[in-house]
């Protein structure tokens, strides 16, 4: 009896477990119809995984097949796409706009560089114009084309036409143009010229243009020849004040000098104005180290030189047709550090009067003014200077006269004014205004003549002078 209670029991429990993995389920079947189903999974078939479908296995696909939809959409597929596609195309797309972006960026970085590229061209076109070299090409035809003729080969001997021969190789130890033909127009930039007012002219002027006196006033100019090529844009011209008796060359000899060009060195000669006015020179005489500036003098038979791209003077004697004399201009500076204010490396400016031989220039410890410096006309030794307040700069050139150095205020003004003068003697310098006049609108070399009493200018192609009239003049 025991037994066959332990077995009801024994069902029973078996029963109640299997009661608690059944399952009833209701829905529609696919003709629509209500269904029930109840199901009571074994022991066995109870620990097995569901498979197969079921209304709500199908409902878990259709919410899985629009969940898939949407991702799809999201990502930017048709609604065809199958499943597994959208990330392998947006990979793609992204990857497609990250060269997109790269190319761009590219195509930037080129812009960038173009745009350095032309900065520094803008910026070394600048270097260039500020560091102009001292010479430009220079057409031999047309340094040599004064009267037709052309210089032949020889040595300095009775009267060759050239001294020395000008061979290629003598060519081009400047590197590059000073004057060059575009660029005039940045010297018109620097044409910043302070106008200084005006001083009273008094009336009591020296009526004797005899003796040394103050610049009391400057005729109009009379040109004597205009240059007929480029080359002859800027140059100097110039007669001995002191031509020694005896020598080679009298005192109505004019000589020339072009300086635009690679090699500047040809120094024309002519026998007289008459000559120089038509342009026949009789002697054309090669120095032997270039010149730079416009500021080269003839005195007592040398004629005086800056050496180009340096603050090395140069006396070069005619007569004897070698240097006699070499010496560096101490502190001066040169090749554009302190040229007038139209610019042409015009650094160091020679000069003579009465009482000799001058250099005009500036240095790093005058800060820029002008200074005088009184040379030993044989050495080259400096043998006094004196610093004004006057920066060279502002001024368009200067000139010596009686021991006083002028300035003038423009090179291109048509009617401007001596503006300043500093007399060695007494160490003081004034504001002064004696009317000039730049006839031609670029004037590029003012010297003083003691001989003649005369400015020799070069204004624009044109070789012109001034008179001048010293006297009395009071200070302002
Ligand atoms: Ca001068």
């Amino acid at each position: 009896m025991k037994l066959q209670v332990a077995l009801c029991m024994a069902c029973l429990l078996l029963m109640g477990s299997a009661q608690d993995r059944a399952t009833f389920q209701r829905g529609n079947d696919q003709r629509g119809r209500c269904q029930y189903t109840f199901t009571v999974s074994s022991p066995r078939e109870a620990s097995c995984p569901v498979s197969g479908g079921g209304p709500e296995m199908e409902t878990l696909k259709a919410r899985l097949a629009l969940l898939e939809a949407h991702v799809s959409r999201l990502v930017g597929e048709g609604p065809g796409a199958g499943p597994g596609t959208g990330p392998r195309d947006a990979h793609a797309q992204a990857e497609h706009e990250r060269a997109q972006l790269q190319r761009e960026k590219e195509r930037l970085d080129g812009t960038v560089q173009d745009l350095q590229a032309r900065l520094a061209d803008m910026k070394q076109e600048v270097e260039r114009l500020r560091a102009q070299p001292c010479l430009e090409a220079f057409p031999q035809s047309a340094a040599l084309q004064d009267g037709g003729r052309r210089a032949a080969s020889g040595s300095g001997g009775a009267s060759p036409l050239v001294s020395r021969p000008v061979v290629q190789s003598e060519r081009g130890r400047v590197r590059d143009s000073a004057w060059s033909l575009g660029s005039p127009g940045y010297q018109e930039l620097k044409a910043e010229v302070t106008q200084l007012p005006a001083s009273q002219l008094t009336q009591e002027e020296s009526e004797k243009d005899t003796g040394c006196g103050e610049l009391v006033s400057v005729s109009q100019p009379v040109s004597h020849r205009k240059a007929d090529s480029i080359a002859g844009k800027y140059g100097v011209w110039m007669q001995d004040p002191e031509a020694p008796p005896g020598g080679p060359y009298g005192p109505q000899m004019v000589w020339r000098i072009d300086t635009i060009g690679t090699d500047v060195r040809q120094l024309f000669g002519y026998e007289d104005m008459n000559q120089f006015s038509r342009g026949f020179p009789t002697k054309v005489l090669l120095l032997p180290d270039p010149m730079e500036s416009t500021g080269a003098v003839l005195y007592h038979g040398s004629f005086y030189y800056q050496r180009c791209l340096s603050r090395t003077l140069v006396r070069y004697d005619l007569a004897t047709e070698t240097v006699a004399a070499r010496r560096e201009l101490p502190h001066a500076g040169f090749h554009g550090q302190y040229p007038y204010s139209w610019g042409g490396y015009t650094d160091i400016d020679l000069a003579v009067d009465e009482q000799g031989l001058w250099v005009i220039y500036s240095s790093n410890k005058a800060k820029g003014n002008i200074v005088v410096s009184q040379l030993d006309p044989k050495s080259l030794e400096v043998r006094r200077s004196w610093e004004t307040s006057v920066r060279k700069a502002a001024v368009a050139n200067a000139f010596m006269i009686c021991g006083r150095l002028y300035t003038l205020a423009s090179y291109a003004a048509p009617n401007t004014t001596i503006n300043y003068s500093y007399d060695t003697a007494t160490g003081q310098g004034k504001v002064i205004a004696v009317p000039f006049q730049n006839r031609h609108g670029y004037n590029s070399m003012v010297d003083y003549n003691p001989s003649h009493r005369k400015l020799y200018a070069w204004d624009n192609f044109h070789m012109i002078s001034y008179g001048v009239r010293l006297g009395k003049l009071d200070a302002k």
